[in-house]
C-alpha cells in the first residue's frame, strides 16, 4: 500500500514518477510506438524506444514532447494514463498528484495534461513549471528572499530562471538542450567523414566522450555509420576533441543564454547568485565540462545538482509537502502558489 502523494515529471527525454515513501518507482522514455493504419498502442515507454529507427512501414515512433511543446496532445495523454496506471496498479486510494510539465506547454496543453491525469485517478493534480520544481529539488528553499540560479538542460529544452520568493523574477526557456548536441554530432561527422549515424550512436559518443571544456587526457571511441558514397556500413574512430569542436556552436548558445538572463536580473539578486552560484540540473547538463564553461563565461561558480536527472521529479514530489506544510496557513501557500501560477 503506498502513500498517496504522487510527483511525476513529464519530461522532453524522459518520464519520472515519484512516490512519497517509495522514491522514485517509474523512469522511462518519453517515446510511444503506435500503429500507423489501426492507431493502435503498441508500445510504450523504454520498449518503444528500443523500436526507433528500426520499425517496419506500418509502425509510427513518437516522442510526443520532444520540442518542450506537446506536439501529439492524444500521445501524450496515452503516455501519462500509461505510467500512472503502471505505478498505481489496482490500488483503490485516489493520490493527489503533481505533475511539471516543459515551460513552453500552452495553457490549453496544460489543461489537457490535468485532464489526463484526473483521468487516470488523481484526486487532486497540480501543473507545476520546470525551474520551480527543479530548484525545490535541488535542495534550494524556494520560499526565501535570497535570488537563486537554475539551469535545466533536458532533452528538447533548457531553462534557466532566477527564483526568489517562491517564484522566477526572470526566466527564458531555449529549444537547445540534450537533444541539439546530439544533432550537432551527426552534423559534424556527416560533414567531415561523409558518414551518417544515428541517434542512438550520437548519444553514446556524447556520454561516454562528450565534452565542452578542452579534456587534459582526450577520449576516443569507435563508431558505426553508414558511408554516403558507397552506401555501405562503416566504423570511424572519433575523439572528444573532434566533438568539442563539434558542440561548441549548442554550448555558447545555451552560455549566451544565461548571460542575458544574468544581465536582466536585479542587481540584490544578481549579488545573492554571485554569491551562492548557478545550479544546473536536468541530463543534458551532465556533458563533461558544462560547469567549467559556464563558470569560465560568467565568472560564477557553478555546480551541477546531486542526482541531477532527479532533481525535477523529487522537486514536484516535494512540492505536495511545501503544499502540505502551509495547509495551516492558507494565505502564505497560496501567495506562494500565486506566485509561481503567474510566472509564465
Ligand atoms: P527531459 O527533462 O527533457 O526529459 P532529461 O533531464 O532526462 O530531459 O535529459 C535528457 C538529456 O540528457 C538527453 O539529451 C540525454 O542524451 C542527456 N544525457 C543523459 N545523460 C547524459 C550524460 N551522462 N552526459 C551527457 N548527456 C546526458
Ligand atoms: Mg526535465
Amino acid at each position: 500500500m503506498f502513500s498517496s502523494d504522487i510527483g511525476i515529471d513529464l519530461g522532453t527525454s524522459s518520464v519520472l514518477i515519484y512516490i512519497k515513501g517509495q522514491g522514485i518507482v517509474l523512469k522511462e522514455p518519453s517515446v510511444v510506438a503506435i500503429d500507423r493504419y489501426t492507431n493502435e498502442v503498441i508500445a510504450v515507454g523504454e520498449k518503444a524506444r528500443q523500436m526507433i529507427g528500426k520499425t517496419p512501414a506500418n509502425i509510427n515512433v513518437i516522442r510526443p514532447l520532444r520540442e518542450g511543446v506537446i506536439s501529439d496532445y492524444n500521445v501524450t495523454e496515452i503516455m501519462l494514463k500509461y505510467f500512472i496506471k503502471k505505478v498505481l496498479g489496482k490500488s483503490s486510494r485516489r493520490p493527489r498528484i503533481a505533475v511539471c510539465v516543459p515551460s513552453e506547454i500552452t495553457e490549453v496543453e496544460k489543461k489537457a495534461v490535468k485532464d489526463a491525469t484526473k483521468d487516470a485517478g488523481a484526486r487532486e493534480v497540480f501543473v507545476i513549471e520546470e525551474p520551480i520544481a527543479a530548484a525545490i529539488g535541488s535542495g534550494i528553499d524556494i520560499t526565501r528572499a535570497c535570488g537563486s540560479m537554475i539551469v535545466d538542460i533536458g532533452g528538447g529544452t533548457t531553462d534557466i530562471a532566477v527564483i526568489s520568493l517562491g517564484g522566477a523574477v526572470v526566466k527564458s526557456s531555449l529549444k537547445i538542450a540534450g537533444d541539439n548536441f546530439d544533432e550537432s554530432i551527426i552534423k559534424y561527422i556527416k560533414n567531415k567523414y561523409n558518414i551518417l549515424i544515428g541517434e542512438k550512436s550520437a548519444e553514446d559518443l556524447k556520454v561516454n566522450i562528450g565534452t565542452v571544456y578542452k579534456r587534459s587526457a582526450p577520449l576516443n571511441m569507435d563508431i558505426r555509420g553508414k558511408n554516403l558514397v558507397t552506401g555501405l556500413p562503416n566504423t570511424i574512430n572519433i575523439t572528444s576533441e573532434e566533438l568539442y569542436e563539434a558542440l561548441k556552436i549548442p554550448t555558447n548558445v545555451i552560455i549566451d543564454r544565461i548571460r542575458k538572463v544574468l544581465e536582466q536580473t536585479p542587481p540584490e539578486l544578481a549579488s545573492d547568485i554571485y554569491e551562492r552560484g548557478i545550479v544546473m540540473t536536468g541530463g543534458g547538463a551532465l556533458i563533461y565540462g558544462l560547469d567549467k564553461v559556464i563558470k569560465e563565461a560568467t565568472g560564477i561558480n557553478t555546480v551541477l545538482a546531486e542526482d541531477s536527472l532527479s532533481c525535477v521529479v523529487l522537486g514536484t514530489g516535494k512540492y505536495i509537502e511545501y503544499n502540505k506544510k502551509f495547509e495551516k496557513d492558507k494565505n502564505v501557500f497560496f501567495q506562494i502558489i500565486s506566485k509561481l501560477f503567474k510566472w509564465r
